[in-house]
């Protein structure tokens, strides 16, 4: 999403010079240097016992060769990561974070200028496993600075540039220039979309061939599964975590068309309930019934639309709680400054998915999110809701507390927290102490769960029955007691509970 709004002057004519370089690191993980690897944990002082591990890890590598069926010897490894062992990528992940600050120290340098709109958060360069962008002002200058960092990086962890691979995209720079800046460096231009992440950007919006490629993904997997072997359970569980993963990935970074979504379904849905040639069979259910969760009979499929939007909410949330995030940053650096995102302005000149994002605030105004309907508690409606009066006032909260009580044999329920505290601590022994607190526990729970039931359903259950649900909650723990193991008087306690 930084990228979108950086990409989105770059069509502009009479634009301040910039360019963005894709740069693909040619066999990332193939080639790191053992050596480098060595110095970089113990600059980052990792502990001494920890480094020996991972360098051991790191080092002990062998390959064996398999030639017609028979392993013919093999060799020792000399540098590299393995892949697929779970340690690489946290290691390739320091070695980025290292190629980070050889920018940022590179940048000190008077030479260098940000690319517009980075120069506050110091945004040079932008990096995901091995996919890197750099970013910067469009001079040659600041391209010469950049070049000699990534000579630098080679020489040191043995990674080198993919010149073949890798692109530079121009904005507002003039011709002369261009092949000038092409000259020194040997990248080629290309012109969008740009490809980050497996996801194509452009300076505009997104066009419908764009989201074609989710489409293309999808049909390319249905036609080599066929659907003809499978159960419909299976096909169930492929739709879950393929299909709709798929299309998930994409959305939470985009709203994609309406168009787009619908398709993606129809597929699924063609999928789930098998293809007669080109017909479909009969389909048993609705889809709307199907993306039901599962407790209300569906399959739990998230559907498109509101997922989309559900998804997007959640950067909505991200920006309200201010998380440590470099989008987060970003949006509060370009966008709202210091303006609370409830209260912000739209501009005209913002990129499309932030304009997108704004517009779903009119669907989740802050009065539904961050207020119940009444202040007044949900249960019995007639004091002010409050931790205090839910647990300890309130009447149905008093008459199950009664109910429990009896059914354990004790007086006195605690009637504020400090007194819950000193209650249990009273129960000093063993297992009468266990069950007090797995009874409190449950009887808090399932408190508060019915207070969730008035709030969101509409209706809360009898006292009589919260305590039925507490009772089986506890005697079903109480069954995973051995009775060898306890002395007389706690046997007759849990018997006693488990009878009444
Ligand atoms: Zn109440």
């Amino acid at each position: 999403m930084i990228l979108q709004d950086i990409l989105k002057n770059y069509r502009r004519k009479n634009n301040s010079p910039r360019y963005t370089i894709k740069i693909d690191i040619s066999k990332a993980y193939d080639t790191v240097d053992w050596n480098f690897v060595e110095d970089l944990l113990n600059a980052l002082n990792f502990p001494a016992r920890f480094f020996q591990l991972v360098m051991i890890c790191i080092k002990s590598t062998s390959y064996s060769l398999l030639m017609n069926g028979r392993i013919q010897g093999g060799f020792q490894g000399a540098k590299g990561l393995r892949q697929g062992d779970p340690l690489s990528p946290l290691i390739f992940v320091m070695i980025m974070d290292y190629l980070t600050r050889c920018f940022l120290h590179a940048a000190l340098d008077s030479k260098f200028r940000y690319h517009p709109l980075c120069k506050s958060l110091k945004l040079i360069n932008l990096c995901f496993a091995d996919d890197l962008i750099l970013l910067s002002k469009g001079s040659k200058q600041s391209i010469k600075v950049l070049k000699e960092v990534l000579d630098g990086f080679n020489n040191t962890t043995g990674l080198f540039i993919n010149v073949s691979k890798s692109q530079i995209f121009f904005g507002g720079v003039d011709s002369r220039e261009k092949r000038e800046i092409i000259r020194d460096i040997y990248l080629a231009e290309d012109c969008f979309p740009l490809k980050y992440l497996g996801v194509p950007l452009r300076p505009t919006k997104w066009k419908a061939e764009d989201c074609g490629i989710i489409i293309k993904k999808i049909r390319l997997r249905l036609n080599t599964w066929g659907s003809r072997h499978l159960s419909f359970a299976g096909r169930v569980q492929l739709i879950h975590s393929v299909l709709l993963g798929l299309r998930n990935y994409w959305m939470s970074t985009f709203i994609l068309p309406q168009s787009v979504s619908k398709e993606v379904e129809k597929l699924c849905r063609g999928f789930l309930w098998g293809m007669n040639g080109n017909r479909s069979r009969i389909h048993v259910a609705s889809w709307e019934k199907v993306c039901l969760p599962k407790p209300y009979g569906g399959l739990g499929f998230k559907e498109g639309t509101k997922w989309n939007q559900a998804i997007l909410a959640k950067y909505i949330w991200a920006i309200t709680e201010k998380r440590d995030l470099l989008w987060v940053k970003w949006v509060n650096n370009i966008y709202l400054k210091r303006v609370s995102i409830w209260s912000y302005d739209l501009k005209v000149d913002t990129s499309w998915y932030w304009r997108k994002l704004c517009r779903l605030r009119l669907k989740f105004p802050i009065s539904e999110i961050l207020m119940a309907d009444s202040l007044l508690c949900p249960v019995c409606g007639d004091q002010p809701e409050s931790h205090h009066h839910l647990f300890f006032d309130c009447c149905l909260s008093r008459r199950l507390v009664e109910l429990v009580f009896q059914w354990l044999g004790f007086r006195g329920w605690p009637l504020d927290f400090a007194c819950w505290l000193s209650w249990l601590s009273l129960k000093a022994s063993g297992m009468v102490r266990h069950v007090s607190i797995a009874i409190l526990a449950a009887t808090c729970y399932n408190t508060w769960l019915n207070r969730n039931r008035c709030v969101f359903e509409g209706y809360s259950k009898s006292d009589s029955l919260i305590a039925l649900d507490v009772k089986t909650i506890v005697t079903y723990r109480l069954f995973i007691v051995k009775n060898s193991k306890l002395s007389r008087q706690d046997r007759d306690f849990i018997h006693r509970l488990k009878c009444n």
